[in-house]
Parts: C-alpha cells; structure tokens; sequence
C-alpha cells in the first residue's frame, strides 16, 4: 500500500507529496523573490496577458544572455510541452526511434511516443547517474531521429561523447536541461550544446513559476519554424513583432506559449539567480562535507561532479548500499519529521516500457539506483538549522 500512494512521487521528477504541516522539513519550497507581484501586476496593468508580449521578450532575452547569447530560448507552457515541440520540430514519426536513458523523467520519453516514435532505453553511468555514453552509439540504427540526453542532478553528461556519436551518424542530440539550468560543462552553459535543448520552470525547479520551461534553440535554422510551431502552426510571432501584416495557418503547431503573467513572474526568479544559487550551492556544499565521513563508513556515495563540469546544485542525494537500507533511512527522517523522497523508477521496467518489449534486468545501472537512492531536501530558503536537523539525522543511521 505503502509503495502504491508513493509511486507518483517516484516517477514524477519533483516528489512533492501534499506537504502536511507536520513536516519539520519539508522537501521543498518554492523559491519567492520578493518581486513577483510587482512584475506581475506591470504585465496585468499593461492589459496584454496572453503570451508573447515584454516579459516574454524580456525573459527569453535574459535567458539568452545566461545561456551565453548564441542560444535563443522560446518559453513554453512546461518543459514537457518544450519537448513535444522538439519532435515535432524534428519531424519525429511512426517507425523512427529516439535513444534515451531509463533513467529520467517520463516526459522526455511521452514526447517521441506521442508521435509514433518508439523509445530505445540505454542505462546510466553509475557516478553521475547520466546516460552511458559508452553504449550510445550500439543503440543508434537506421531509424533513430534523435538521442536525448539529461542532465541529472544538474552536473553535465558527457557532452564530447555524445556530440561526437550523434554527429558522426547524423543523428539530433536533445539536451534535456530540466536540471540543468546554470550548470556547465567544459565550461559552456549545459543546453547550449545540442541542436535543441529543454528546460523547466515547474515548482521545483532551481528557477520557477509553477508551471513552465523552454525549448533552447542552438540551430538557427531551427528558430523560425520553432516559433511557427509554438503558435498553433501560424506566423503570429511575426504579426506581434510588425514583420507580417496578418498571420495565417501556414505549418502544424500546437499552444505552447507561455502566459505574460508567468513570463512575468519567471522574471523575478531569473533576476534573483545569484540569490538562488548562492544558496543552494552553500547547501549543497554544506550536505557533501558533513555527511561525507558518514557515508564513506555506512557503504553510501555522495554525488560525484566530474572536474570538467559546474554543478547547477539542482539535487542533492545518496546511494545507500542495499534497497532496505534505503527505504530503513527514508522511514528514519521521515519519523524525525523530514521529508525525503527517491526517483526515478526506471522507464524500461514500468508497464509503458513492457510494452515496448523492455524487462527487469534489461538495464542494471539504472534499476541498481532506482532502488537505493535518495534526495534530501534541497531549496533556497532551507535554513541552516533545519539543514542541521536532516545532518544530525542522517549520521545518526546506520545503514
Ligand atoms: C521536471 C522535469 C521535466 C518536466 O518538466 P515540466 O516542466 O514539469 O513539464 C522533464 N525532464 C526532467 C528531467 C525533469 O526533471
């Protein structure tokens, strides 16, 4: 019964179960600037709330310059719409496979199979948790029209690797930077690499506005049709920006244009990055040092960042030795009133992934994890006694 009512929490990337009050720490908080409601009332006084107006301009714009000013971002309703958008941009089809780890969040899988795409699972490496790069290109064939990657945790997968496996078979790479945002790799900004990459602006995201994200388009002959695309098929970014005299039904599309109301708010959060990531690395930071004399002697790992890569500070989590040990320091915080939650459980052993002619044991890594990691609560506003409290909870199991 137990596993049943988590199971959402698994699968789903954040694992925010209704809160109840009686958690002394709860997993996570939405961060709050303090500037939302003015910028948000500046988007409802202008009388243009839909989306594509200034704070649109101006969030897609500040998003560009963090991503190093090659790359233009288009909000959209969620990163899983970003997704969804990517193949169709791609021109992703029945028959065509996409390459993509097990280990992830079902959206990025949904997306390619929303278009007839049937999805090739590859395991994860056991250090970072990201995709193998190793088995990458045995899993590309004749009908792969693109491998997706995903930054766990925020530290950046091997880029080198998979630019050079996907390029040499002419295949798309798709950075999914649901993590990602802030982090680098070889020092570029993770989701400037790929032909497309994806972000998120969900509740808990690093940056929010509840419900939101982006496609990042490094392509530029991918932008005009990603516009196009955005906007129900038509050419209306055009008409807003004065270039078109009327827009018109001219490719196929869908609603994936963020609210100015939540452009609006994203805003706030994404000029308040230094505050943000300030904390969470000092957070990070302050888990990896008190706990890593703990784990070291209780069979745990610790995040590994490889040198080349610049941590977003997305997630901070443990391996424990053996699933029971797992689930015994889960039960242990959350009797000491703390909210910790694991993920994710792998899309090759779930009823989709089954049906996709995939088994338990297909892919090790990745079922090795599912079953013994777990996240500790990680957000801006953690105070430090309360990040107190988890540490001296945690060193006080013994796995
Ligand atoms: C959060 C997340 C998504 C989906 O984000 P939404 O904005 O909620 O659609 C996709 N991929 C990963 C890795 C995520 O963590």
């Amino acid at each position: 019964m137990r596993r049943r009512t988590e199971e959402p929490v698994a699968t789903g990337s954040g694992a925010t179960p209704a809160s109840p009050p009686s958690w002394r720490v709860p997993f996570n908080r939405a961060f709050e600037s303090g500037k939302e409601l003015e910028l948000v009332g500046e988007a409802m006084a202008g009388g243009h709330i839909a989306g594509g107006g200034r704070f649109t301009a101006r969030a897609e714009a500040l998003l560009g310059e963090i991503l190093g000013g090659r790359s233009r971002a288009l909000l959209t309703t969620s990163c899983t719409h970003a997704l969804e958008l990517a193949a169709l941009l791609l021109e992703v089809g029945p028959g065509d496979e996409v390459v993509l780890p097990s280990f992830t969040f079902v959206s990025v899988a949904n997306a390619f199979v929303l278009r007839g795409a049937r999805p090739v699972f590859v395991d994860c490496r056991r250090d970072t948790l990201n995709i193998d790069e190793s088995l990458v290109p045995a899993a590309i064939g004749p009908r792969t029209r693109a491998v997706v990657a995903m930054h766990y945790a925020g530290v950046g997968c091997d880029l080198a690797a998979l630019a050079r496996a996907t390029e040499e078979r002419g295949v798309p790479l798709v950075e999914d930077a649901a993590h990602g945002l802030f982090g680098s790799w070889c020092g570029r900004p993770l989701g400037t690499v790929g032909r497309l990459a994806t972000l998120s602006f969900h509740e808990t995201k690093n940056v929010s506005c509840g419900e939101g994200g982006a496609l990042v388009v490094n392509d530029p002959e991918l932008v005009a049709r990603a516009e196009v695309l955005r906007e129900k098929g038509t050419d209306r970014s055009r008409f807003q920006r004065g270039e078109v005299d009327k827009y018109r039904w001219i490719d196929v599309g869908s609603s994936w244009v963020l609210s100015e109301l939540l452009a609006a708010f994203l805003l706030a959060q994404l000029e308040a990055r230094e505050r943000i990531q300030t904390a969470r690395r000092r957070i990070w930071q302050e888990y990896a040092a008190a706990l890593a004399g703990w784990a070291a002697a209780h069979g745990t790992l610790l995040p590994r960042v490889p040198d080349d890569c610049g941590s977003a500070y997305h997630l901070f989590h443990l391996l424990l030795p053996t699933p029971a040990a797992r689930d015994g320091l889960m039960a242990h915080l959350r009797s000491r009133g703390i909210l910790a939650v694991f993920h994710y459980l792998p899309l090759h052993d779930s009823p989709m992934g089954r049906r996709f002619g995939y088994r338990r044991g297909d892919l090790p890594v990745a079922e090795w994890a599912s079953e013994r990691l777990l996240r500790l609560p990680l957000f801006a506003s953690l105070d430090p006694a309360s990040q107190e409290h988890v540490i001296a909870a945690v060193l006080e199991f013994s796995a």
